[in-house]
């Protein structure tokens, strides 16, 4: 069968819409249109109504009870509300907020914002494979410890913390325990009281959902979390996020954590075997390349290589019909080294030579086969023409040679 150029394989950046999704959400854009929050006449019920099937559609995804489900605009905007608003309204109690150096930008940016503002904030580092251990989280715990914040999964590597082992260490510390689990959530099995999460972050348009719309998890009891707002006005969303609701997107939302729910084992299941077959067909072939992160405690569908002694940027060119994330970030001036492989040890030519793979359900058997035969011939073509690489045949050590001469 052939394949469709371009091929997307950038999943962890963002989903397609399930077309099942689209659906649910068409009739909520014009004949359902109503404000979910007027109460007075048959449209603001219709909306409120699918609003508060879409909370017991995302609940049942994490355990949790449909009140406990915050509507906001995004995995973001849910970071900033869990991480600002718990830090302000427990400031009495504390000032000290534990976080790690492999978080999404969207909770080191308000960690940061909140350093600024007087608050101490403890950055944990993670071994070599990225992960963050509750042992960690043990001893950094102190008196005036208010908040931790980890991630579920990392974004980049798809690395799976020890969550649940941390929502232990802080039930029995009493300090709430935050999680932004938007590459975690849909993708593999989250339950929220198992766990020990007070706040969980999550995001529409990673699990197949349109964008611009995500959840904060809320724990109401033992202990009732309470937040100080970012958005203050009508009051909406138990007084902590308020706005008039995005009725077509939480409907999305809704629907989209149903599918996950039903399909998510054999989902899981189809796409580590997709994964597998890609890494150990280009490991295969091109035996510098080398896996980032932790061999098997991670997303299934992720799975991040670097190709040393070959130019990350040449690499992407010659696959250019395949839709693939680098491990570097473009800044107004100049491409940043992805910091999450630099965590791991890596050094910048590393980082700049590696690419995230992010599978997901559109993707095909067919369309990994052509990836792989893409990247090998692309890969091997690169190697050849390394002069990096010509040292290492000739048995030239090269942590004795200037990289930057590269
Ligand atoms: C995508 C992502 C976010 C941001 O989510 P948005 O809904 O796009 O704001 C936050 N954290 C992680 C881990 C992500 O992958």
């Amino acid at each position: 069968m052939a394949v469709e150029i371009p091929i997307y394989m950038d999943n962890n950046a963002t989903t397609r819409v399930d077309p099942r999704v689209l659906e649910q959400m068409l009739p909520y854009f014009t004949e359902k249109f109503g404000n979910a929050a007027s109460r007075n006449h048959s449209f603001g019920w219709e909306a409120e109504g699918a609003v508060n099937n879409a909370r017991r559609q995302f609940g049942a995804l994490i355990g949790a009870d449909p009140k406990e489900i915050l509507w906001t605009g995004g995995a973001t905007e849910s970071n900033n509300l869990a991480i600002k608003g718990a830090a302000h309204m427990y400031a009495e109690k504390g000032r000290h907020i534990i976080t790690s150096t492999m978080e999404h930008k969207a909770v080191i940016d308000p960690c940061k914002r909140l350093a600024k503002l007087g608050y101490d904030v403890t950055w944990l580092e993670p071994d070599g494979y990225g992960i963050v251990y509750a042992q960690q989280i043990a001893e950094a715990i102190r008196d005036d410890t208010i908040l931790v914040t980890i991630m579920w999964a990392n974004n980049e590597i798809g690395t799976i913390n020890e969550v649940p082992e941390i929502g232990k260490v802080c039930r029995e510390k009493g300090v709430i325990f935050h999680t932004d689990a938007t590459q975690y959530v849909g993708k593999m099995p989250a339950d929220v009281n198992e766990a020990g999460i007070d706040l969980l972050s999550a995001s529409a348009h990673k699990m197949y959902g349109p964008k611009g719309v995500g959840v904060l998890y809320v724990r109401r009891r033992r202990p009732r979390v309470r937040l100080e707002p970012i958005m203050e006005g009508g009051g909406h969303e138990r007084g902590m996020r308020s706005g008039t609701l995005n009725v077509p997107g939480i409907v999305g939302m809704g629907a989209a954590a149903e599918i996950c729910n039903n399909e998510m084992a054999n989902e899981a299941i189809r796409l580590a075997g997709l994964s597998h077959k890609l890494v150990n067909g280009i490991t295969g072939q091109v035996e510098t390349a080398v896996l980032n992160g932790h061999p098997t405690r991670r997303l299934p569908h992720t799975a991040n290589l670097s190709f040393p002694y070959v130019e990350g940027e040449s690499l992407l060119m010659a696959l250019k019909d395949i839709a693939l994330s680098s491990g570097s970030a473009c800044t107004s001036a100049s491409l940043e080294p992805s910091y999450i492989l630099k965590a791991l040890g890596a050094s910048d030519e590393l980082a700049h030579s590696s690419i995230r793979f992010g599978l997901g359900r559109f993707n095909t058997e067919e369309e990994v086969d052509y990836v792989v035969d893409k990247v090998i011939h692309a890969a091997q073509h690169l190697l050849m023409m390394s002069p990096l690489y010509d040292m290492v045949l000739e048995g030239v050590d090269l942590s004795k040679v200037e990289w930057a001469a590269h």
